[in-house]
């Protein structure tokens, strides 16, 4: 049952909750190879979420960049403003298949716990969503969506009370209350089966790039940039490209400048287990769990999804880290050169993005996962370039 990737993955749980995973491995595979759920996840797909989602030539961008074509996936034009409503919708129709009436999630910014309960009301879904009680003093807004969408918002006041601690308090809560619930993990994170559901789920992401690279340039991306934070968008973006000559690129959260690890797990970690899995973690020096620093609450997590490691370990992609003050300044050129106002997670893959396309001959095509849209971040914006709104 405990697939690996590599050295990475598998399922470092508690007794208790192996017949969970195992039935939500079986329920995945059957869901899959069936036509009639393929058709109903298609549809809403398409008619509740908006896919497929346009690539689009960021023709003024280019031209700062002065180098390769930047050209952008638009995952900020979901249902939600971005990609996590690819997993949410996908798990919430798993989880009405499985007969599960209540869906519990995790969230630290609000985003997952947001798309989580919007899927949740549209299936008619009992929803809980954990949330450290930091981030529920903090993220006010998704707060009260979640509550307007019908969900439960439960603070999480052990530990550090924040994103860690709600994935593990909506873990007890899976194990006490498996018969009814399916957990819906954000993320490409967790125990088996998790990482290759929600890289599954996904890749849409990726096989759409391919198929619109192909009509609009005639063949595939020579690079493409994703952000990671768990790193669900980046391995939906790679996963379809993997078997392609298109060179890949994480980036990470670097913090702020002259920040130790930011939340790099991938470029400042090491091996490690963290919430079910063998992975790259950020230790203190004791080797305890690390606090990370982000400007973007998206990418502010110690871990990171197992087969990131090990695609970083084999080479296939490269992972690199980007400073809060890079985002910043990609978000900026984003708004004024695009009229688009990018989440601050992608904000990071779109600097990476430019560096790359400054080096790069102009017959070369970068694609960007725009991953989602900035209207949560103006007032971290507004903060950090001390403007007024
Ligand atoms: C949550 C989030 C991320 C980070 O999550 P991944 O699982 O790494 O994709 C990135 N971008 C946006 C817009 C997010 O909301």
């Amino acid at each position: 049952m405990a697939r690996r990737y590599g050295a990475y993955g598998g399922a470092y749980v508690p007794e208790t909750l192996v017949p969970a995973l195992t039935e939500l491995e079986a329920a995945w595979h059957q869901a899959r190879r069936d036509p009639a759920f393929r058709r109903e996840h298609a549809r809403l797909a398409r008619t509740l979420g908006g896919r497929p989602t346009p690539l689009y030539f960021a023709r003024r961008l280019t031209a700062r960049a002065g180098g390769a074509e930047i050209w952008l996936k638009r995952e900020d034009l979901l249902h939600g403003g971005a990609h996590k409503f690819n997993n949410a919708l996908g798990q919430g129709l798993l989880a009405a298949r499985m007969g599960k009436p209540r869906l519990i999630a995790e969230t630290g910014a609000g985003q997952h716990g947001v798309a989580t309960a919007m899927i949740g009301a549209a299936l008619g879904l009992r929803t809980e969503v954990y949330m450290g009680e930091v981030d529920v003093a903090r993220q006010r807004p998704n707060v009260e969506r979640m509550r307007l969408l019908g969900a439960k918002v439960v603070p999480v006041t052990s530990g550090s009370r924040t994103l860690k601690d709600a994935i593990n308090a909506a873990l007890r809560d899976w194990i006490a209350n498996v018969r009814t619930t399916h957990y819906l993990l954000g993320s490409a994170v967790g125990p088996h089966p998790y990482p290759t559901i929600v890289a599954g789920l996904q890749s849409v992401i990726g096989t759409e790039i391919l198929r619109d690279a192909r009509r609009e340039f005639g063949r595939e991306p020579d690079l493409a940039v994703a952000c990671v934070g768990g790193g669900s968008n980046a391995i939906g973006t790679f996963h379809p490209l993997l078997r392609t000559r298109t060179e890949l690129l994480g980036v990470e959260a670097g913090g702020p400048r002259g920040s130790r690890h930011g939340a790099a797990s991938l470029s400042k970690g090491r091996p490690g287990i963290l919430h079910g899995a063998y992975s790259y973690v950020l230790e203190d020096r004791d080797g305890q769990i690390a606090d990370t620093e982000s400007i973007s609450a998206g990418l502010d997590y110690a871990g990171v999804g197992p087969e990131h490691a090990f695609l970083r370990d084999s080479g296939r992609v490269r992972y690199i880290a980007v400073h809060d003050e890079g985002a910043l300044a990609a978000f900026g050129w984003l708004a004024h050169d695009e009229g688009m106002l990018p989440a601050l997670e992608p904000s990071h893959a779109i600097y990476a993005a430019v560096q790359e396309a400054r080096r790069r001959p102009s017959r070369e095509r970068i694609v960007v996962t725009l991953s989602g849209r900035g209207d949560k971040d103006l007032e971290v914006v507004r903060g950090a370039t001390g403007q007024r709104a």
